[in-house]
């Protein structure tokens, strides 16, 4: 099968390998990673390892913490301004697509949201570049690459002199390419596209934004309290964070984020230089935003549309429909997927397009 699943999605053979066989046998300690108690030096060990290797992947401040939480992405979307945005504070927000929409109306809960530029007008192909930040906002919230409709931001440099901490969900590019995480106060990202499995999400969070809002937080939303518990308030998702653990290493045997982005480069290049040259398939996103790790393509007749998805079935080619809000074609292109995969897809999009002349 060619996976191009948009999350959960592809991860590499060997980790589902190792996964499998630590779900029997964990370590030779004749116990399944299911039967482990989660305060065990045996799990202290994988969550020790998963973060420093988290880490050393992304480069982090000592202030910067790591935390694997519960909840999904999601859950990010009202813990943050839950955290950061005091009830008389502004907030600034970046609408580029579906997951930014929901983080802006979590946020409206908590505080003032200033909307600081939306690209909804246009169905959100592009990533709206004109806009200001006033300097007392809390934070400014961006989402670096947009899963449903295939943007991203190439140069984050962009945010880094808006003058205000930066808050970033990256839930769908993390670890994909080189980022300097040291300029955000707050990142978070489901696990379940270039992490690891779902269940779990990580959090980095710079110390110095926390404490700072008049609200009583409840136990489980106060970060504070997952920094002082080393992300074992309560029962983690165990196996989760062991499935993290293991991309992580095989991340790192890959020759770690500056490597994976060489790879994802090729990918991305080679379905991108197919689209733009056969005809019958349309590009989504405006050319300088599109995204490397969610490519989204359409075809402008939808009875040739569902000829192509069902070839795609027929031969293996899994998740290549586009998310049911945008239609079309979407192949993710995270960093398990072998360049392979991307090969199979062009030739059998040309093969197609030779066929319907
Ligand atoms: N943000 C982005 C950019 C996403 O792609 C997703 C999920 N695909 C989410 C947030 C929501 O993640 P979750 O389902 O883990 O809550």
């Amino acid at each position: 099968m060619h996976n191009f699943n948009a999350g959960p999605s592809i991860l590499p053979r060997e980790v589902f390998e190792e996964a499998s066989r630590s779900v029997l046998d964990f370590n030779g300690t004749g116990l399944s990673i299911l039967e482990i108690g989660h305060r065990t030096p045996l799990f202290q060990a994988v969550l020790d390892e998963a973060i420093a290797l988290l880490r050393e992947h992304m480069g982090l401040l000592p202030e910067q913490e790591v935390l694997f939480l519960h909840g999904g992405a999601s859950t990010q979307f009202m813990q943050v301004p839950m955290n950061l945005l005091d009830e008389t504070a502004t907030a600034a927000y970046t609408d580029t697509g579906v997951w930014a929409t929901k983080a802006i109306k979590e946020a409206k809960l908590f505080g003032g949201v200033d909307v600081v530029c939306s690209s909804k007008d246009s169905g959100y192909t592009y990533l709206p570049k004109e806009f200001t930040v006033d300097p007392s906002a809390a934070y400014l919230h961006f989402t670096t690459n947009n899963t449903i409709y295939g943007t991203q931001w190439q140069d984050l440099s962009f945010f880094y002199d808006k003058g205000v901490p930066l808050v970033a969900d990256m839930s769908s590019d993390i670890l994909s390419r080189r980022v300097d995480f040291t300029k955000y106060g707050l990142i978070y990202a489901g696990a379940q596209k270039n992490i690891g499995a779902a269940g779990v999400n990580v959090v980095v969070v710079n110390k110095e934004m926390l404490g700072k809002v008049s609200r009583p937080l409840p136990t489980m939303m106060d970060y504070r309290n997952h920094i002082e518990n080393g992300s074992l308030l309560n029962t983690p998702p165990v196996f989760s964070i062991y499935v993290c653990l293991l991309t992580l290493r095989w991340l790192k045997k890959a020759g770690g984020i500056a490597a994976i982005e060489k790879e994802n480069e090729r990918k991305a290049g080679l379905l991108y230089d197919t689209i733009d040259a056969l005809p019958l398939f349309k590009p989504r996103a405006a050319p300088e935003d599109r995204s490397r790790m969610n490519v989204c393509f359409t075809i402008e007749d939808p009875a040739v549309e569902a000829e192509f998805l069902a070839l795609c079935k027929e031969e293996g080619m899994v998740g290549v429909k586009g998310h049911r809000l945008s239609g079309g074609f979407r192949a993710s292109l995270y960093n398990a997927l072998p360049y392979e995969s991307v090969v199979a897809l062009t030739e059998l999009m040309r093969s197609f397009a030779q066929r319907k002349g």
